[in-house]
């Protein structure tokens, strides 16, 4: 054995991502490899699920015997995809993988792209949770960050989404620039009117490398505004029976998402498509990989054999807050035993960390169970900081 090498007993479960690149056009604030379609036209639709089942072929030496136990569509705007294109897809998917009989399979979708009959369509190739990118239901909002869509639309869309699919989520941003608490309510509300079992609750953040970082939109919340706006929406949401399991996710019972939660809890996942992120794990090695960014240069790589630009090994010095960035975004916490399976590591090798962070009163913990106290999720980034590498 060499000294510092990863050594797991146990292989995480595993799930995979398929990023679909483009949208109808790029919001200001969104820092996701998304690609406004300029192509004029159709999309390079056929093109690119043939570059994704080429990615795929490749990667499967890397997961070989493995099952996948949630698969996540999204983008960009894969509900841009025709009724026959996502068909394709998922044939493909199930014709090279073992997947679980019970696995979520999501997609993700913006209301503008919305017709009632593509997403039966979807929902009967096997969709079984659409995720609905509706932000705010406020014409004005929803101009502001550059949608798409208006409020009629968001209406329709969250309409659409409640009839065709029994398990749905809605994205819903607040601290929007000229939102009032009043304003944030009633978009909660219209939201909650949809009964959806999982909503996504983002405050909107001015993320390096977008329109908004470098042209700040004007009259966003203070700090004690957006505060407010966050302590109702917590009460509001608890209030409609809805678990706050993650800083941004309220789910019903039952109704989190397995796929981001196999993330939080340091799972494994494999992305194939444009820029896509994995992390997969070996016996003696954790292995992180990113596809090419851009679709053009990422179809012609996928369909010569290469699509992955990056690749590296995470050391052992560095897991321990790989694991922590994640796994104290969950309400609450981590069982000791993932931390040891995932990691491979023994709880020593974060004792110091933990003391201090258990002494400042951001987190607690038994024998069982280490979970962020409020006070711990309140300053989440002070407390996964502590795990930093020395
Ligand atoms: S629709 Fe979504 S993915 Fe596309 S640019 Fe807007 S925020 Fe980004």
């Amino acid at each position: 054995m060499t000294p510092g090498r990863v050594r797991l007993t146990a292989l995480p479960p595993l799930s995979l991502y398929v990023h679909f690149p483009w949208c109808v056009r790029k919001c200001p604030y969104c820092d996701f490899n998304s690609h406004e379609w300029t192509g004029g036209g159709a999309l390079p639709e056929q093109a690119y699920l043939d570059a994704l089942r080429a990615d795929l072929e490749q990667a499967l030496p890397l997961i070989w015997g493995r099952r996948i136990y949630s698969v996540f569509i999204g983008g960009g705007t894969p509900s841009l995809l025709s009724a026959a294109g996502l068909d394709r897809l998922l044939a493909d998917l199930r014709a090279l993988l073992p997947l679980d009989p019970t696995a979520e399979i999501t997609l993700e979708a913006n209301p503008g792209t919305f017709e009632a009959d593509k997403f039966a369509q979807f929902r009967d190739s096997g969709v079984n949770r659409l995720s609905v990118g509706i932000q705010s239901f406020d014409d004005g909002h929803l101009k502001a960050l550059g949608r798409i869509h208006g409020g009629d639309e968001a209406r329709t869309a969250a309409d659409i989404a409640a009839r065709t699919f029994e398990n749905f989520n809605l994205d819903m941003m607040f601290a929007l620039p000229g939102q009032t608490l009043d304003a944030c309510r009633r978009d909660i509300d219209t939201a909650l009117s949809y009964a959806p079992p999982h909503l996504s609750l983002y405050h909107l953040t001015l993320e390096p490398n977008t329109l908004f970082h470098k042209f700040p939109p004007q009259a966003l919340p203070d700090e004690d505004a957006s505060a407010d706006m966050q302590d109702w929406i917590d009460a509001r949401m608890t209030g409609a029976g809805y678990e706050h399991y993650e800083v941004s996710a309220f789910a019903r019972p039952k109704r989190r998402s397995a796929h981001n939660t196999n993330y939080w809890e340091f799972g494994d996942y494999l992305g194939i498509g444009a820029g896509a992120h994995s992390k997969l794990s070996f016996p003696e090695r954790i292995v992180r990989q990113m596809r090419y960014k851009q679709p053009a240069t990422y179809m012609q790589q996928a369909l010569a054999g290469d699509a992955i630009q990056e690749s590296n090994e995470i050391g052992t010095r560095d897991l321990p807050f790989e694991f922590m960035l994640n796994a104290l975004r969950l309400s609450d916490g981590f069982p000791v035993y993932r931390f040891i399976e995932r990691t491979g590591l023994t709880m020593t090798a974060i004792e110091p960390a933990l003391r201090d962070a258990v002494a400042r009163g951001l987190l607690s913990r038994t024998h069982e169970r280490i979970a962020p106290t409020p006070l711990g999720r309140r300053f989440l980034n002070d407390l996964q900081a502590l795990f930093l590498p020395p």
